[in-house]
């Protein structure tokens, strides 16, 4: 268990290879905080970067005792790094921001004052989106509107994880053992008063994008297949649907035969059709595929993700009686 404490707002900042921003995202964020309250934290996920991030991130908890880093072992994903942010989180209020400066942390008093008027989750809202593709900005459109479509909850379109959610929400969201995290998805799904602030999306100031080609693709996944099973009665349906044409077509292959004495001659129809149904049946079993995959994932039952090291008093105190049990140091998700 946490330690009682009476933290106003807790920041939440996934980082992966952010060495360059780094000073100026504390010096923006602390600015947003102190206008805040005096009684803030700063978490940083080092999510296995390969710059000098975490050195970064050391050099400040030594100058601010408001800071602490949470060092990961290795890459486990931007979802897992602000999960384990808010599974060490104290505050009252917690923001998720990206650690890029592509979410202005200047927004954040504005999300604390539209929290205060009771709302327990105060989305930032993206008006428009600077700096990024064109194939970026219109995969990600066409994905919240197709998840949209697929799901009964309500997500809301537009937004990324940049959010202040309150005490309440956090503990309901550390109760959610999926290991596929979409927390835009979960925390939608949870309920309460939710609500948005519109805001303009910064380009990205250094580096590059940390969401390959791939990795956006099995995250857009993990939004489907985590809330929604439409793609599965979709492909029931498709089966039906093609059974009923087949058997429509047997019948007239059989009639054709033994009354009409005209046997069909017909490459082109077989060879059409048998690459039809051969393509739906590999279509509906990658379906099913990517449903079993996940629950597999989630019946190996393993951590989350594996901390390396933090400053974190709550972590450093139970590593050392795990240490003296003689057992070996992993972070699970209801540290
Ligand atoms: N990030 C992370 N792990 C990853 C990829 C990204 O922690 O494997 C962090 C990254 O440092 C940033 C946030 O997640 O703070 C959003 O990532 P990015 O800016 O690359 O995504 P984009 O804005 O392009 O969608
Ligand atoms: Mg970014």
């Amino acid at each position: 268990m946490l330690e009682k404490n009476n933290i106003e707002v807790s920041v939440v900042v996934p980082i992966y290879n952010e060495e360059p921003v780094i000073p100026e995202l504390y010096r923006r964020l602390k600015k947003a905080l102190n206008s805040i309250s005096e009684e803030h934290e700063l978490i940083f996920v080092n999510d296995g970067s390969k710059d000098n991030s975490l050195y970064e991130l050391i050099r400040l908890a030594q100058t601010d005792s408001k800071v602490y880093y949470i060092n990961f072992s290795r890459n486990f994903g931007h979802q897992k790094a602000v999960m384990a942010g808010l599974d060490h989180s104290r505050g009252n209020c917690v923001v998720i921001i990206d650690g890029d400066l592509q979410d202005p942390p200047e927004l954040i008093p504005k999300l604390y004052k539209t929290h205060k008027e009771g709302y327990e989750v105060v989305y930032a809202r993206r008006k428009t989106r600077k700096g990024e593709s064109w194939f970026k900005k219109m995969t990600a459109k066409l994905f919240y509107r197709l998840l949209q479509k697929l799901t009964s909850v309500n997500i809301p379109v537009d937004t990324g994880d940049f959010r202040l959610i309150d005490r309440k929400v956090v503990d309901y969201l550390k109760m959610m053992p999926e290991q596929n995290k979409f927390l835009r998805g979960q925390i939608a799904w949870l309920g309460f008063n939710q609500t948005e602030v519109k805001f303009t999306r910064d380009e990205r100031k250094f580096g590059k994008t940390g969401y390959s080609f791939g990795k956006m693709m099995s995250f857009a996944l993990d939004g489907i297949t985590g809330f929604s099973n439409v793609p599965l009665s979709m492909v029931t349906k498709m089966g039906f649907f093609i059974s009923i044409a087949s058997f429509l077509v047997i019948l007239y292959a059989v009639f054709a035969h033994f009354a009409l004495q005209q046997t069909v001659t017909g490459w082109t129809s077989l060879i059409i059709s048998s690459m039809f149904i051969g393509g739906i049946q590999l279509v509906s079993v990658g379906v099913i595929g990517e449903y079993i995959g996940r629950i597999n994932k989630n019946v190996q039952n393993r951590p989350l993700y594996i901390i390396a090291n933090s400053n974190l008093k709550s972590l450093v105190r139970k590593r050392f009686k795990k240490l003296q049990k003689g057992e070996r140091y992993l972070s699970n998700v209801s540290a």
